[in-house]
């Protein structure tokens, strides 16, 4: 009998379609930071935990025997949870049963909203810088992003709406839109949000909406808060609308996220999800149902504190020399590192980590064209102590 030899079997095991989607930066990035011992200000996840309530109620439910498949659609108490949170925040009606989903962190409301809307060759518009996920789940689609650049404009990032206009072609299906936006900080405004509502409607796009920093907003003047696009005219109709308890309670490790989007999108989106992960996390659903209805009030402070945070670094970078972007909302500042002589952000995040024992994220990874090259994204959800010692180091460069 002819033994089998442990020959290497002859094929590329990354399709043609994700090739070029390597680690991604913030993995990298975290890594080297662990490998060195160096500040991570580059993946954003906070270094304190939720609140204990919550963090109580998910150990609580795995020891009360909620271990098993949660239904496809999601916990009802936290379909209906959701529910009464977009219709008392937003006035933005959903009916629990059917205009809800409950899905695996955004990420897989991204994933499964792309692949369920995309067909090979149409277009996603998408404004750059972007959420790494982003590309990658739209080339996993066979789709073709149509980027429309941010660029600074009297301290924060915008867009120029001829450029948004002339972004779409016939060929465009859906308009991905993330505000509060990782990485600039921007909160899109009324305004702004109202030249992406006459796109589309004019264009008849989908509007998939990225509102994972909706609480995390920090400027207190009129217009300073997060509107959901779905909230405009004519947009509920053609909205999927995307958020997360990581961002809000603080919890990104457990992934639970939702849809809220009409029955017909809901469906689509239903039938790709349940042949990605069908369905997860029972205790922390029933953690997050607790926390979306009871926990408004800790969700207070933390935009409090992250407000500060966001002063303490910006003021930090400013001070170290870097023209800093202080954002309106999220867990990201920007700088421009041209201000100390540096060419691009990959060259100053390798001296920040050599010098300084800091790690940061060259923004540049996140753009199509070359407009980011100058820009590096800080994380300033990280304990005072953090922040205040990566200010102290900064002064190196
Ligand atoms: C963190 C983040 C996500 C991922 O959210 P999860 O719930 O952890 O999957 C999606 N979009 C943006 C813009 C983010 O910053």
């Amino acid at each position: 009998m002819a033994t089998l030899s442990p020959v290497t079997p002859n094929i590329d095991p990354l399709v043609a379609r994700m090739q070029g989607f390597g680690t991604t930066v913030f993995a990298e990035m975290t890594a080297l930071a662990v490998r060195t011992g160096a500040i991570n200000l580059g993946q954003g996840f906070p270094d304190t935990d939720g609140p204990a309530k919550l963090l109580e109620t998910a150990a609580e439910a795995i020891m009360n025997g909620a271990n098993q498949y949660p239904p496809g659609p999601g916990l009802p108490e936290l379909r209906e949870a959701v529910a009464a949170q977009r219709a008392e925040r937003y006035g933005l009606a959903y009916d629990p049963t059917g205009e809800v989903l409950v899905t695996v962190g955004a990420t897989e409301a991204i994933a499964a909203a792309i692949l369920s809307l995309v067909e090979t060759g149409e277009e996603v518009v998408v404004f750059e810088p972007y959420y790494d996920s982003y590309a990658a789940i739209i080339a996993l689609a066979g789709g073709v992003r149509r980027p429309v650049t941010l660029r600074p404009d009297a301290g924060r990032f915008t867009f120029d709406p001829a450029e948004l206009r002339a972004a779409v072609t016939p060929r465009t299906r859906v308009l991905l839109l993330n505000s509060p936006h990782n990485p600039t900080g921007t909160v899109f405004t009324r305004e702004e949000l109202e030249v992406v509502a006459e796109v589309c409607r004019e264009h008849d796009l989908v509007a998939v909406t990225d509102e994972v920093y909706e609480y995390l907003t920090y400027d207190d003047a009129p217009g300073g808060a997060h509107v959901p696009l779905a909230t405009l005219p004519g947009m509920r109709e053609r909205t999927v609308a995307i958020s997360s308890a990581g961002k809000t309670f603080s919890v990104t490790g457990w992934k639970v996220g939702w849809i809220t989007a009409p029955p017909r999108f809901v469906r689509a989106v239903q039938t790709v999800k349940q042949f990605l992960t069908f369905t997860a996390s029972a205790p922390y659903q029933r953690a997050v149902a607790y926390a979306l209805r009871e926990e408004q009030e800790w969700v207070d402070g933390l935009r409090v504190s992250l407000r500060a945070k966001r002063d303490r670094l910006s003021d930090g970078l400013t001070a170290a020399g870097l023209t800093t972007f202080r954002p309106q909302g999220t867990y990201f500042a920007q700088a421009d590192v041209r201000s100390l002589g540096f060419g691009d952000g990959r060259a100053f995040v390798g001296a920040l980590h050599e010098r300084a024992g800091i790690v940061a994220i060259p923004t540049q990874v996140f753009y199509d064209s070359g407009a980011g090259d100058p820009y590096v994204r800080f994380a300033f959800c990280k304990r005072d102590e953090v922040i205040d010692e990566a200010v102290e180091r900064l002064r190196r460069l």
